[in-house]
């Protein structure tokens, strides 16, 4: 079916990650008025628009979701199940992702060998885990004044919740025993919880992790105004005399090229094709792609054995989330670098013996993100000369953990042997640190800041310095060195500068 897109609306909207998704949203809610177009290069792979594929109960449908998922070549390369199975030195990237085809680590430096991208209605957040910690200490932005407000408004557009997993068999144990290591100092909101999670529980018991679909929400779905283009490429975002005008947007089903006009124009394309999208645009402020960063993260599995088997039947539902897999969260702190994330598994990372079978909720899986030592020269470059899958220019990462990064992570490979030892005993003899890029955390290339001081890209409410209508979106805005999952943070500066949109729409 040929489909036509519109000559003009009032706010086009590039990606539909939760990002995207939230100026969706907040600007359906806000703006009823306002016509919006949003662009998307990747498939629609579920119904609703942008769920999480997990939510797919037949495996061959979610298995081919995922790969459509996985970029212009689509699913050509090794897929790997979960972080704990990325072992050092392999690139292989995680169902529904896709890795950098080259320009990953320059010569001499450590780059971001499985720095990854989902290209799909929903974006990565079709593929997450779905964990929402707020940031702590010097990982909130110390000059967004409204952030607690804006992250509750974010855990309402995600669907957070606590109590997801409640009963989960040994997970108040293993809180127990990792607040007896780890909360000795630490005030209380900072102590050892449960994680807040995009996951909610359905009417008939079952578990649905959020996606996009979620973020979009039924006010997204039902505005006649809005409108959302799957499988349509920006290539450019176009600039008449220092504001935006609209964009190019290449139709992958056509092959036919558009203008579309707009005052308003969203970039929420991931931390590295925000910046992609900006620099093939001739939008290129100093500090565009500057300030990459990305968490260190260190894994270990420990296994509880000293414990009986807890009621439940341990069986894992048709789709969705097993109901054995706790999530804790172990706050970052300025005194600890590092931000825990712990999850009862539902198979050992490790073979067993075969006449050992595992106790539901037994197996610990522990992870650490370790946050970076920021540095304007760790970035993303692009040429004319390289083009990615989709004909843009390929990015280039120049990125080396500093002295302080290695000693971090050293910290953090200390504490998560500790960690294990007090919930149970270690499965293997030492902690694994994955590849750079396994986190897929990576901030900073559109940082915001106070000033147009050439060391931030957009201000306070995401509008692009020196571009008038220009917004940014998604994890490239937050400009400090957080070691928490970023989405939330992200959503919430989505919702600022959503607000701001509205307002003066
Ligand atoms: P994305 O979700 O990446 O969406 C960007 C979209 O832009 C994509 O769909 C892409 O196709 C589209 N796009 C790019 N370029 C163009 C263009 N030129 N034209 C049109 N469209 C374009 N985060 C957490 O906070 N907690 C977690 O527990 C967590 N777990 C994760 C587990 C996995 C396996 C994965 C894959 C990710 C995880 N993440 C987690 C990361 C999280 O999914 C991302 O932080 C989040 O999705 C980022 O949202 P976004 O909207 O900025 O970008």
């Amino acid at each position: 079916m040929n489909r036509s897109y519109p000559a003009e609306v009032d706010v086009i909207i590039v990606g539909s990650g939760p990002a995207g998704a939230a100026y969706a949203r907040v600007l359906s809610e806000r703006a009823p008025d306002a016509r919006i177009a949003l662009f998307e290069v990747g498939p629609t792979v579920t119904d609703p628009p942008g769920a999480h594929v997990r939510n797919i109960a037949d495996p061959t449908r979610r298995a081919d979701a995922q790969r459509r998922s996985e970029g212009p070549r689509g699913g050509s390369a090794a897929t790997v199940d979960s972080p704990g199975a990325v072992k050092s030195g392999e690139r292989r990237g995680r169902p529904g992702t896709f890795l950098l085809e080259d320009g990953f680590a320059a010569d001499g430096e450590d780059g971001l060998p499985v720095a990854a991208m989902s290209s799909n209605v929903g974006g990565m957040s079709a593929h997450w885990t779905g964990a929402c910690p707020r940031p702590n200490e010097s990982e909130r932005i110390d000059f967004v004044d409204d952030l607690d407000e804006l992250l509750g408004e974010a855990d309402r557009l995600l669907g957070v919740t606590t109590d997801a997993f409640e009963g989960a068999p040994f997970s108040d144990l293993v809180r127990e025993r990792l607040a007896a290591t780890a909360d000795a100092g630490r005030e209380p909101h900072a102590r050892v919880q449960r994680m807040p999670l995009a996951v909610h529980r359905r009417a008939d018991g079952a578990l649905v992790w959020s996606g996009s679909d979620v973020v979009f929400g039924a006010e997204t779905r039902s505005n006649a105004n809005f409108t959302l283009f799957d499988e349509s490429l920006v290539t450019a975002v176009i600039v008449e005399e220092g504001r935006t005008t609209g964009v190019r947007v290449s139709d992958r089903r056509s092959g036919e090229e558009h203008e579309v006009r707009a005052r308003v124009v969203v970039v929420g394309a991931d931390a590295l094709r925000t910046p992609q999208l900006l620099w093939a645009s001739g939008i290129r402020p100093d500090a565009l792609g500057r300030y990459l960063n990305d968490q260190t993260q260190v894994v270990y599995a420990t296994r509880i054995l000293d414990a009986a088997a807890e009621p439940g039947d341990g069986a894992p539902p048709a789709a969705g989330i097993s109901a054995t897999s706790g999530v804790t969260w172990i706050p970052y702190t300025d005194a600890k670098p590092f931000h825990g994330q712990v999850m009862q598994l539902d198979a050992s990372p490790i073979p067993l013996a075969e006449d050992d079978p595992v106790v539901p909720g037994s197996i610990v899986g522990l992870g650490l993100f370790c946050a970076k030592d920021l540095r304007r020269e760790d970035r993303i470059e692009f040429s004319d000369e390289h083009l990615d899958g989709y004909g843009l220019p390929a990015p280039r990462i120049r990125y080396t953990l500093t002295t302080r990064d290695h000693e971090v992570l050293e910290q953090a490979r200390a504490e998560i042997v500790r960690l294990a030892a007090a919930v149970g005993e270690p499965l293997g003899e030492h902690p694994f640190t994955l590849p750079l890029g396994a986190s897929l955390h990576y901030q900073g290339t559109t940082r915001m800041g106070v000033t147009d001081d050439g060391e931030s890209v957009c201000d306070p409410w995401s509008e692009v310095w020196g571009t008038q209508g220009l917004y940014v979106a998604g994890n490239g805005v937050i400009p400090t060195s957080t070691a928490c999952n970023p989405t939330l943070t992200s959503v919430a500066l989505a919702v600022r500068g959503a607000r701001r949109i509205a307002e003066s729409l």
